[in-house]
């Protein structure tokens, strides 16, 4: 008997043994093509030896060092990387162990800096349906999945959910994009307006929804109208790019291809690859500065932030990705995906929508394309196809309530930037089979 306490107690899982490149391998010796990096995590696959060696080297020289004591070469140096190819005004870096940890920083210093800045009555967050930010408690306050919310609402602070940008199935039928961009990031003003803009902290979102929508980057516009509402009213933005940066949608930072900076940012994830549990929270020097001429401290902290060996790896990783023109190949690689994807899967008569950006691609499955009636999700189709994928030997990313946490269904694809034509073939023949049980 395991005294693991697992995820699901119904699951009975394969033992992992090892990897190699993208695929994974169980201790019987089957092999999985990595399709999702796990949960979009693996950006480099499983033996990127730059990676590994960087991690064994820091181990020999010092494995960890409190914060409240030392700094450390890896973590200086890659906030002096991360800062290098951060967004505009983003000056300062907050090394901690995975995203959740990332977003809670996030949300607390922007409550800091309003008590350091003279507003103290700002303290409200609003964020967007379908969205996931975290399962700790603030993160998941954030969050606007119901499905996710639902247990623990009587534990969670109050937030404001306001639309997703999700054209496929929000933008009304003859309105163009544009139109639909404004209409829904001006929720955001309508919001702010209700609550009273001087009670109002921070809008968060993801640039390029993960999890919980399937890879849905927001139409051209959107999040250009939302900087300007955040600035018009001084709310802080605060972009969770946790699944979507570190170059997976094709751009170091997502929200590169959505033109506008944040005035917080989190990320994850791709930064360690999987080789460290490593998250970061990255400011612009106006919060920075306000704290550190104020108070000089952020009232937060975890015992493992800014470890030496977890900060030499996404070094490593930040290196791979920024002077190896990984991040360059996600897009080259991405466009390929898709193309392969539309030509293989366009027509399957209940693939509704193939979406996303860079690597980080989603599909969207209907019972009916023309009306885009989801199927029952009583049927828990996203559960069977991941079942079925993996028997195939294709780890991919299928979840649920892709419409409101209920109903809906779709796959998520995030593999490594290391892929090649072949992988891109193996992964849309397996889909190909999973989904042809479908038909
Ligand atoms: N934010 C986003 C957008 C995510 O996708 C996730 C995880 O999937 C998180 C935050 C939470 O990250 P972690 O699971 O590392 O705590």
């Amino acid at each position: 008997m395991s005294h693991i306490f697992p995820r699901n107690s119904r699951a009975a899982l394969p033992v992992i043994d090892r990897g190699e490149g993208v695929y994974l391998f169980d201790t019987t010796g089957k092999r999985y093509l990595d399709a999702s990096g796990g949960a979009a995590v693996s950006c480099l696959g499983h033996s990127d030896r730059a990676v590994t060696e960087a991690i064994k080297a820091q181990l020999d020289r010092v494995a960890f060092a409190h914060t409240g004591f030392f700094t450390s070469e890896p973590a200086e140096r890659l906030a002096d990387l991360l800062v290098a190819h951060a967004p505009e005004g983003i000056a300062r870096v907050w090394l901690v162990s995975g995203g959740s940890e990332a977003m809670e920083a996030a949300l607390k210093l922007a409550r800091q800096y309003m008590l350091e800045s003279g507003q103290p009555g700002r303290h409200r967050v609003i964020a967007r349906r379908q969205s996931y930010h975290g399962n700790t408690l603030g993160a998941l306050a954030t969050g606007g999945n119901m499905w996710r919310r639902t247990p623990f609402a009587p534990l969670l602070i109050e937030t404001s959910h306001i639309a997703p940008c999700y054209a496929y199935r929000g933008r009304a039928e003859g309105e163009s994009e544009a139109a639909y961009g404004r209409r829904v990031a001006d929720e955001l003003e309508t919001e702010i307006e209700r609550l009273g803009p001087e009670t109002v902290m921070a809008f968060v979102a993801e640039p390029v929804v993960g999890a919980t929508l399937g890879a849905v980057p927001a139409v051209p516009g959107y999040f250009r109208r939302i900087r300007e509402i955040c600035d018009r009213h001084g709310v802080l933005l605060i972009l969770d790019e946790v699944m979507c940066g570190m170059g997976r949608t094709g751009t170091l930072f997502a929200c590169e291809a959505d033109g506008v900076a944040p005035d917080i940012t989190a990320i994850a994830k791709g930064l360690g690859a999987g080789y460290q549990p490593v998250g970061a929270m990255l400011c612009t020097a106006r919060i920075h500065d306000t704290i550190a001429a104020g108070s000089g401290f952020f009232q937060h902290g975890h015992t493992y932030m800014g470890h030496p060996t977890a900060a030499a790896a996404a070094l490593a990783v930040v290196t791979r990705l920024t002077a190896d023109g990984l991040v360059d190949r996600a897009r080259v690689m991405g466009d390929k995906l898709d193309a392969a994807l539309r030509a293989t899967l366009g027509d399957h008569p209940h693939v509704g929508d193939i979406r996303g950006r860079g690597l980080f691609r989603g599909i969207e499955l209907v019972e009916d394309r023309a009306t885009r009636r989801p199927f029952d999700p009583g049927r828990k189709l996203h559960a069977q196809l991941k079942a079925a994928a993996f028997e195939a030997g294709l780890i991919c990313y299928p979840m649920g309530g892709t419409l409101d946490g209920r109903r809906g269904d779709h796959i998520l694809l995030a593999p490594p930037f290391i892929i090649d034509d072949s992988h891109v073939s193996e992964i849309t023949e397996k889909l190909q089979f999973v989904l042809a049980a479908l038909r």
